[in-house]
Parts: structure tokens; C-alpha cells; sequence
């Protein structure tokens, strides 16, 4: 696993936390679903997983795992207060959350487009550094190829070539911007 690439994502999740409670206001808090293990499920319904499991916001799938319903303002996760999580620096925190809106999943990483903070382009700095180690955007292969970059790549670094899947349009302009 490339290490700073792991850093690079860390420090680009961490750099939209003021904007995630000031101005999305936790809405991957509020809406969509969460699976989640048990003991994820016990620790964001606080200890009361039954309750939240009676009350129909929280039900428990053939697999073993757990799905976690967001659907309006009183239906929000449990562990979020103020916009807030309260359980963020908790270690047994879901997976998910920690990792959300970016996930890496061996050589393709992959970025929330429900994410408003995606959508509006606040990562766009970790995804030149992203660019910088060899990343390409799948979507962007014909804009690579014509500009001889997606070649060059290939033949230097053959093995760690690796895809940077973008989220939307307004990541892809930009791409076409520095790139032109
Ligand atoms: S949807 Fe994106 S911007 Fe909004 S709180 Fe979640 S991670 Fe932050
Ligand atoms: S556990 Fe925290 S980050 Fe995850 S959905 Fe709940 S409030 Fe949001």
C-alpha cells in the first residue's frame, strides 16, 4: 500500500471538516443508509441498538450486517448532534464514515457524488497530488490520450499505473483546465 497516498486521502477528508459542519451540515448524516457491523451498529445507536431497531430506523440483514436508514430531519444518525459527530474519534467509528466521500479500493479510488464538498470541487488540490503519483481519471482517458500524457504514463510506469475515478463534471472541467 503507497503510503502517501493513504496521507494524501486522509489530509484531503480532513480539510473539508469545517465545511461538512458549517455549510453541508452532515448531510451524509442525514441522508441514504449505512451497513454496518454490529458492533458499528451498537456503538453509533449508543448501546441501544434494540430501541433504534424497534423504532424501524435500524434493521438487521440475512448477512449478519446491519442497515442503518437516513430519511428526513428525525430520522438522522444517531451519533450526530449539532452537525456533529460525536463518536468521530472513537476507534470502532463505522468504516464508512471514516473513510467517506473517498474510498480506496486497491488501485481505484473513488470519489462521492453525493458529496457536496466533491461536487463543488474542494478536494481538487488532493487530486493534482493524486495526478502527481500516477493517478488518471477514468473518465478523462480520451483527454490523456489526445494530450500524449495517458502514452507516457504507460510506458514509464507501467506497473503502478493506477485510475482516479472522478466524481462529476465540475472535477472533470478542471482536470481539462490544468491539463490544456
Ligand atoms: S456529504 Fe460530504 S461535505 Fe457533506 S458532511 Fe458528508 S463528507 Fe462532508
Ligand atoms: S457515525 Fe458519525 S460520521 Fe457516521 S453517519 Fe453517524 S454522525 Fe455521521
Amino acid at each position: 500500500m503507497d503510503s502517501d497516498v493513504e496521507r494524501i486521502l486522509k489530509q484531503a477528508r480532513k480539510s473539508i471538516s469545517l465545511y461538512c459542519i458549517n455549510e453541508c451540515k452532515a448531510y451524509c448524516c442525514r441522508k441514504g443508509n449505512l451497513l454496518l457491523k454490529k458492533s458499528e451498529a451498537k456503538l453509533i445507536t449508543k448501546r441501544l441498538l434494540n430501541k433504534a431497531e424497534l423504532e424501524g430506523k435500524i434493521s438487521k440483514n440475512k448477512d449478519g450486517l446491519y442497515t442503518l436508514f437516513f430519511k428526513d430531519n428525525n430520522h438522522i444518525c444517531p451519533s450526530l448532534i449539532d452537525n456533529m459527530c460525536v463518536i468521530h474519534k472513537n476507534r470502532g467509528r463505522p468504516k464508512t464514515c471514516k473513510e467517506f466521500p473517498i474510498y480506496k479500493k486497491n488501485d481505484l479510488i473513488m470519489f462521492s457524488s453525493q458529496c457536496p464538498a466533491v461536487i463543488d470541487n474542494l478536494l481538487f488540490s488532493y487530486i493534482k497530488k493524486l495526478f502527481a503519483k500516477g493517478y488518471i481519471s477514468t473518465n478523462m482517458t480520451n483527454v490523456f490520450r489526445k494530450n500524449g500524457i495517458l502514452e507516457n504514463k504507460s510506458k514509464k510506469n507501467n506497473n503502478q499505473r493506477v485510475f482516479c475515478q472522478q466524481a462529476n463534471k465540475a472535477v472533470e472541467k478542471n482536470f481539462l483546465k490544468i491539463n490544456s
